[in-house]
């Protein structure tokens, strides 16, 4: 009988996914593909909407998956019970697997209160009427705004220098544009060519830019930055935030990520995968996406009996920029430390040269459109083309602009972590039952609980989790930690400044973080206790 594999998601990732097992398994697997959405979205060209100068696709999902071999339902994956390979949804009752792949995405929240958040097809209109209030003269100094914690910010580079191409068009010398990013260069992750070429087309342009700034709000007027300072202008464009939807039954990170292993298979869950936005890869891009679904087909297939070698997730990175004016094409390998080896190239470096790059899915939305290649090939005006091969490992750190707790930086004798924290926390293991670690925390009138594998942090488990999962009326002696825990929990050391811990819980939301000292756990923070303890001076830095 052919493995039923479940794919939840009706995406980038998943449709990838769908292609490459047909292609790869043939008839020794069946797919279904559950997704509450009936389009797929084609979203790149939704930066160049607002300026006319592209349109954003819209495919009929369960046409797509009837073209690549798989059968579309409506729904949504709300629950996964690993033990007894069903998949409970929103719609349709609960379905059976074999093999289930989740492909679900990540939503974007807003990072920088007061500004315009720009999701995608979602706030095209909001962009155009920014950019007639621009035009009308009303509007005289727009700020574009990477904020921390976002991880593609190609597109805010996009909106900037379109705004700009936009406004030389219409003669409006007058206005100012400024894009603020914490990165240490713009568009950093491309290494020094794709940096140099951006900074060169941003001075070109007139658009100021203000490195290693963290905006966090704007109001009256001002766009905060942590730690300290502010920069006056009238609107404001961010780029959102991104967070995985919660799925119970699921290890997921505090931002809702799935943390996955070079195959996609899900840590600690037996035939669960996971592709795409949703996994705790740092770099949220459909490129990447669709290279993570090819390594879960890969040994989706293998299992199923296909004759092939399953090979990891290699992540290279190719991004098309859109200018609104001439194109330039750049290539920029990271290789783990063995140098900066970008170059700059008139020619596209990849085919189909789309801007989804994609295995099967870029020349199959090419066919299905009618097209050679997708519509957005780089004849567009202004396109800059951009490779990057990534090292998995060092993509952690390059990828992520994330809010950091470090040292501080004056040295002076303030509070510490150590101040505040409870040196006894409730230590559970990942494949403690849910009723188990209950007894505990009741026993110990504790909250929480930290879970470590061979005495390594893996996550963190509270009462509200519990909650959740008992609400989901599964059996307290069956569901195991590892299924319910937030996995790869932030956590700080002892040493770490208190207002840097503090400002970090704030900005994620949390209550409770877990100390560690080489990994392993040493104590627990409360915010109350924290904030207590917290002066009024703030000491965060900025992490990449
Ligand atoms: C404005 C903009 C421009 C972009 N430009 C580029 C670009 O130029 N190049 C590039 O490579 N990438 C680009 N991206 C990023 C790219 O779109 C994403 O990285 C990519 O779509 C991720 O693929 P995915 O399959 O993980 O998620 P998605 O494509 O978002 O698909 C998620 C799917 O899961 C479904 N879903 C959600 N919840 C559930 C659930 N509970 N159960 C079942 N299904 C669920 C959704 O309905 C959807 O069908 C851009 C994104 C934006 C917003």
């Amino acid at each position: 009988m052919a493995t039923r594999v479940l794919i939840a998601g009706g995406g980038v990732a998943a449709l990838e996914a769908a292609l490459a097992l047909r292609a790869l398994a043939e008839d020794r697997v069946s797919v279904q593909l559950l997704a509450p959405e009936p389009h797929f979205w084609y979203r790149p060209l939704a930066v160049a909407e607002p300026f006319g100068l592209g349109e954003v696709r819209q495919f009929e999902l369960a046409e797509l998956a009837g073209a690549a071999g798989a059968i579309f339902s409506p729904g949504a994956l709300v629950r996964v019970d690993a033990g007894r390979r069903l998949a409970p949804t929103s719609a349709a009752g609960s379905i059976p697997y074999d093999v289930l792949l989740v492909a679900c995405g990540a939503v974007p929240t807003p990072a920088v209160a007061g500004a315009l958040t720009f999701r995608g097809p979602a706030d095209t209109e909001r962009m155009r009427q920014l950019l007639e209030e621009i035009a009308a003269a009303r509007v005289g100094r727009v700020a574009f705004v990477v904020p921390w914690g976002v991880v593609w910010s190609l597109p805010i580079y996009e909106l900037a220098l379109m705004t700009a191409a936009y406004l030389a068009e219409r003669g409006l010398d007058s206005v100012e544009l400024v894009l603020v990013t914490p990165e240490e260069e713009p568009l950093q992750l491309f290494g020094r060519a794709g940096s140099e070429a951006v900074r060169e087309l941003l001075e070109e342009r007139g658009v100021a830019i203000r490195t290693n700034s963290c905006a966090v709000e704007f109001v009256g007027g001002e766009l905060l930055l942590v730690p300290e300072g502010s920069i006056a202008v009238e609107r404001v464009v961010a780029l959102p935030r991104l967070r995985g939807p919660r799925i119970d039954g699921l290890p997921q990170t505090v931002e809702g990520f799935l943390p996955v292993d070079a195959h996609g298979q899900v840590h600690g869950l037996s035939d669960v995968f996971a592709a795409g936005d949703i996994t705790n890869f740092p770099l949220k891009q459909g490129g990447i996406a669709t290279q993570q679904a090819d390594a879960a087909a890969e040994l989706i297939a293998a299992n199923a009996g296909a004759d092939l070698t399953p090979q990891p997730f290699r992540p290279v990175l190719r991004g098309l920029l859109l200018t609104g004016r001439q194109p330039r094409y750049l290539r920029h390998e990271l290789t783990g430390g063995a140098g900066d080896t970008s170059v700059a190239s008139a020619e596209p470096l990849w085919w189909p040269p789309a801007k989804i790059v994609g295995r099967y899915l870029a020349p199959f939305l090419g066919a299905f459109a009618g097209v050679e290649s997708p519509p957005e090939a780089p004849s567009a005006p202004g396109a800059v083309s951009v490779e990057v091969e990534l090292d998995a490992a060092s993509a952690h750190d390059v990828a992520a602009l994330r809010l950091e707790l470090a040292p501080d930086a004056e040295g002076e004798a303030g509070a510490t972590v150590a101040d505040a924290m409870s040196t006894d926390p409730l230590v559970v293991a990942p494949e403690d039952t849910l009723g188990e670690v209950a007894e505990q925390m009741r026993a110990h009138d504790l909250g929480s609980a930290l879970v470590a594998d061979y005495g390594r942090l893996i996550g963190m488990i509270t009462s509200r989790d519990l909650l959740r999962a008992f609400a989901s009326r599964v059996h307290p002696s069956e569901a195991r930690v590892r299924e319910w825990m937030t996995a790869e929990p932030i956590s700080t050391s002892a040493a770490t400044p208190i207002e840097a811990a503090v400002t970090v819980m704030t900005q994620y939301g949390l209550h409770q973080l877990p100390v560690v000292e080489d990994e392993r756990p040493t104590g627990l923070l409360g915010l109350r206790q924290a904030a207590r303890a917290a002066r009024a001076r703030t000491g965060i830095g900025l992490g990449f």
